[in-house]
């Protein structure tokens, strides 16, 4: 199939080919099945989440396993421009996951061919999931709860992007300020390099390779697989939301609590900005978080601006532990997990026989509500609006997968999605506030605009994500949804809008850096990066794929003949 490949590339330039594939030796691939459409092939390989970057590949490669990945590369290093991009599950909003006239391998593929493993390692004591980088984290979240009531410690809010996309970003949601990113929660990799090499690496082995790929957006490696720990997985969790009418109350509040430790430690922080409106999208409707959860707009104090602000905050509960507990599990200096025994699941099976049951529920929602309002007492949140809801686990981590229900159905998931994420340093968030928040984006995005604070410390230095130098700093998440057809701004106005906004935090020279970056050029990446991390990046680049083969979609490095 390989030689067939080859030589189809080297005839055709216009039309585009799929190439579904099981390995059959390291630099061969075979064919075992027809090509697909060029219309699939352009609509959905030529494009990703943010529908805005189109493109159109010379091929797509359905790869079966880590060699046909490694035939790929090989395959491309032997012509002079091709390149490769393993597309994850396109979620991408500005084409990194895209290859002009190269090959797109559809990494699903890959995980459709290799099953979840669970291992045990630690002297028995720590449980680790080894997955494809194809793999969804809401397939590996429903395995892990289901097959070992288990899951991994660091989640993305939405689950539904692969394993491989992730770790070549980072991976952030609400309980990354204690478990770090995704990125500080894997602890080993099978990688496929720019030269087509198979190396497994760890912190341990080969660690270079291992914390380049992390955060490395694809430049270094093709993620084959990747070793996940796991963590005993909650049974339920105390949900709640709480306003504020004043950003540094808001920001003040956000920090403290990602500072505390132990058992007065939330499993989970979040939050965003809103409008003061009753607008259901950019305002109060934000907030709710169900329909009896109705908004008290009187509740609001006179005077407010234009701009409130939300805490989200979680408590996990896992049945059958006590109540003192509810703080989270623990997890031992060596990434082992604490108390991982069965004997939680006996206890509940028990339980759940027994007429003991209902006032055991009954027992543990009471503690769990005394034991949230004990943590939020002291905070300066508006009395009145607060809202809360008590959910299963998996329904807390899938919460995200509703909301792209209701957005498929009202159109807004299809069109196009201009995002823009950014890390601002706590010392600049406040004036980034008065200046973006309260100015810019006074009437909201049509869309979630997510500011929440992080901690630097669980974030590896040796892995590629470039962060500001602050130990605290936000994540800016600017989530736009475009309607086709519909009133409002054009996607070129809401793309240089965000613009303005890289440019005003440049002129007030915040401490910030962009997340999932967008940049076109080597003064912006050289920006980015800093100017060590830059030489970093590029020394890493020599070293593992000096061709430039590798995710041409991230417009970083040019290929090299
Ligand atoms: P793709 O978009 O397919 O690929 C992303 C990049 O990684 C591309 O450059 C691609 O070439 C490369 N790549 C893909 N697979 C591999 C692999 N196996 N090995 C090496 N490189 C690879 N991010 C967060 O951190 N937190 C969130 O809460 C969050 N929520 C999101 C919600 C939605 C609805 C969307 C659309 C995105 C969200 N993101 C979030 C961003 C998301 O992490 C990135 O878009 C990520 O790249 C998407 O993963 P994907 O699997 O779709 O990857």
């Amino acid at each position: 199939m390989l030689a067939y490949l080859d030589s189809h590339l080297r005839h055709q330039s216009t039309s585009a080919t799929s190439v579904p594939t099981s390995a059959t030796s390291d630099d061969e691939i075979s064919s075992t099945s027809v090509p697909t459409s060029d219309d699939e092939i352009s609509s959905t390989y030529g494009s990703d989440f943010g529908g805005i970057v189109r493109t159109r590949p010379a091929a797509v490669i359905r790869p079966a396993s880590a060699a046909d990945l490694a035939a790929a590369v090989a395959l491309a290093l032997r012509s002079p421009t091709l390149t490769v991009a393993p597309r994850g599950n396109g979620h991408s909003v500005a084409g990194q996951c895209q290859s002009d006239a190269g090959l797109v391998l559809d990494m699903r593929s890959l995980s459709a061919a290799a099953p979840f493993q669970a291992l045990v390692g630690g002297g028995g004591c720590a449980l680790y999931a080894d997955v494809s980088g194809g793999a969804l984290w809401s397939e590996l979240l429903a395995w892990s709860v289901a097959a070992h009531r288990a899951a991994p410690a660091s989640w993305t809010d939405y689950l539904d992007l692969t394993v491989g996309g992730t770790l070549s970003n980072a991976g952030v949601s609400g309980q990354a300020f204690r478990r770090g990113p995704q990125i500080s929660a894997v602890s080993e990799l099978e990688v496929v390099d720019g030269h087509g090499r198979r190396r497994v690496c760890s912190p341990d082995s080969d660690p270079d390779l291992f914390f380049s790929v992390l955060g490395g957006l694809g430049q270094f490696g093709i993620i084959a697989r990747a070793r996940i720990p796991l963590l005993p997985a909650p049974d339920m969790v105390k949900w709640m939301r709480v306003v504020y009418a004043r950003f540094e109350e808001y920001a003040a509040d956000a920090e403290s609590l990602v500072n505390r430790t132990g058992s007065d430690a939330f499993d989970y922080i979040e939050g965003f900005a809103f409008v003061n409106s009753d607008d259901p999208v950019n305002g109060y409707g934000s907030v709710v978080l169900g329909p009896d959860n109705g908004f008290d707009s009187s509740r609001v104090p006179p005077g407010s601006g234009s701009m409130l602000y939300c805490l989200e905050l979680a408590l996990h509960y896992r049945k059958g532990e006590s109540v003192d507990k509810v703080g989270g599990t623990e997890v031992i200096s060596d990434g082992r997990s604490a108390g991982f025994a069965d004997t939680s699941v006996r206890e509940w099976t028990v339980l759940s026989c027994s007429g003991y049951f209902c006032y055991f529920l009954f027992c543990i929602l009471y503690f769990l509500l005394q034991r949230a309002e004990e943590m939020t007492r002291g905070l300066g949140f508006v009395r009145g609006l607060e809202f809360g809801a008590e959910v299963t686990y998996v329904e807390f981590l899938t919460r995200v997968k509703r909301a792209e229900e209701e957005a498929r159905a009202n159109g807004s998931w299809g069109g196009a999605h201009p995002w823009l994420n950014l890390f601002v340093a706590a010392p600049d968030i406040a004036a980034f506030d008065r200046e973006v928040f309260k100015k810019i984006l006074k009437d909201g995005i049509g869309g979630p605009m997510l500011v929440y604070p992080l901690v630097r410390s669980k974030w590896d230095p040796r892995t590629s994500v470039a962060l500001p130098s602050s130990e605290v700093f936000y994540l800016v998440a600017l989530l736009r949804f475009v309607r086709p057809h519909a009133d409002g701004p054009s996607v070129e106005e809401i793309v240089n809008q965000n613009r303005q906004i890289v440019d005003c935090c440049r002129s007030n020279g915040y401490d910030f850096k962009m997340y999932l970056p967008q940049y076109r050029t080597e003064e912006d990446w050289e920006r980015h990066f800093g100017a060590d991390g830059w030489s970093r990046f590029v020394e890493r680049k020599r070293r593992y794929d000096p061709m430039a083969v590798l995710v041409p979609g991230q417009r970083i490095f040019a290929r090299r003949e």
